[in-house]
């Protein structure tokens, strides 16, 4: 007999209706600039790859010189008997990397910002979000059970009204570049803020790191802010440092405290080594080869030039997260099927990824494009849009 339960046939034909519908699409090969989809190759303008070294052959060979020597799987959580040598030296690099005390590996970012927020609040405390955080940051806060606010994005006037008024112990959290639209977060206010009211203060960089800042360090970096100013940074490894995991760096205590409370850090199986050690080498090459960095600041003027001419609806960023606004679901859909077909592959985002009724296409740049490719793509942009 027909069991109720699993009659998904309406919710999921409502998605449809809307236009909220998801489908992935099968890539075959490595990621890079150029990917095969469907048998052809399209232009990748929508990765998080930004500095392109999720196919360096430098990473590639640690990754694989560290399974001769660890294997694949970890085996258990850090804390049983899964934390290698690999795991300890790349901890030790990323807290040198960002100046700060200590740095703890998370298997994903997600679990990172479920881990952090919900082993520092409890009940009676509170937690002040804004409003376009990322989603993991937002569960995060539900998971805590604390009061949770979400305050008007980048605005410092009103997280300080919610901050004096926040019951138990607050803490501020924030995407520091925002992830579906580039721009940045108030941060040298909000460290001010958090100093004067005793609250703690969590940035989530995951597009800022390796991006921002002349070695790649980031939003706090950008702002020349330093572990005082933002004690709690988290940084995840699957974007610009073109590997997998994330981390959490602050002071020792802070560290200390997370490895004993961090529930998304203590119950679950560590990363592989051998990813690890893949980072390593990733970091070495985004610390020492500045000129990733150069070339993608180089194709997003570029780019900004460019579209402003031809009168594209460009949104506040400098970074390699480069929106065109749309709107309504449909349109963007349709605006990045149009571009598939001319060889660009621009993902659309929907709501819930965004606000409802701001639907966009998201551009994304890597080291690894080339002008002529940026400049192929705003013309198929002028075709589609304009
Ligand atoms: C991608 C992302 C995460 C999640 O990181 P994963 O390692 O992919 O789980 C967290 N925060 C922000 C802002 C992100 O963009």
């Amino acid at each position: 007999m027909a069991n109720a339960f699993y009659d998904f046939s309406g919710e999921l034909q409502h998605l449809q209706q809307q236009n909220l519908y998801r489908r992935r699409r099968i890539v075959d090969g490595p990621q890079t600039v150029l990917l095969n989809l469907d048998g052809r190759q399209v232009v990748n303008f929508c990765s998080n790859d930004y500095l392109g070294l999720a196919n360096h052959p430098e990473v590639a060979a640690a990754f694989k010189a560290g399974v001769d020597s660890y294997g694949v799987g970890s085996g258990s959580a850090h804390l049983v008997c899964g934390h290698t040598s690999a795991h300890h030296a790349l901890e030790a690099e990323l807290a040198a990397f960002t100046g700060r005390e200590r740095a703890l590996l998370f298997s994903t970012g997600y679990m990172a910002n479920l881990g952090v927020i919900s082993a520092l609040l409890g009940r009676n405390d509170s937690v002040l979000e804004d409003r376009l955080n990322h989603a993991s940051l937002l569960d995060g806060g539900l998971l805590s059970r604390a009061r949770f606010q979400r305050y008007k994005h980048a605005d410092a006037e009103d997280l300080q009204t919610r901050l004096a008024a926040a019951s138990g112990k607050a803490l501020l959290v924030s995407d520091g570049v925002f992830s579906m639209d580039g721009d940045l977060a108030p941060l040298p206010t909000m460290a001010k803020l958090a100093q004067r009211y005793q609250a703690g203060l969590l940035i989530d960089d995951a597009h800022g790191l390796g991006v921002l800042g002349a070695t790649g360090g980031g939003i706090v970096e950008h702002f020349g802010l330093s572990q005082e100013d933002v004690p709690i940074l988290m940084g995840t490894l699957g974007k610009a440092f073109g590997t997998f995991g994330a981390f959490v760096a602050g002071s020792d205590d802070l560290i200390e405290m997370l490895i004993q409370k961090a529930r998304s850090y203590v119950f679950t199986t560590a990363l592989p080594a051998a990813v690890a050690e893949a980072t390593r080498a990733s970091l070495r090459l985004l610390q020492t080869e500045s000129w990733r960095r150069q070339q993608l600041n180089c194709l997003i003027f570029g780019f900004r030039q460019g579209g402003q001419q031809l009168g594209l609806q460009l949104m506040d960023s400098f970074t390699a997260i480069q929106p065109i606004l749309i709107g309504d679901s449909g349109l963007a859909m349709a605006a990045s099927q149009r571009l598939l077909e001319q060889g660009f592959w621009v993902s659309a985002i929907r709501p819930p990824t965004v606000p409802a009724g701001s639907a966009r296409l998201r551009i994304t740049f890597s080291a690894n494009h080339t002008q002529q490719q940026v400049d192929d793509l705003l013309d198929a942009l002028s075709k589609v849009l304009l």
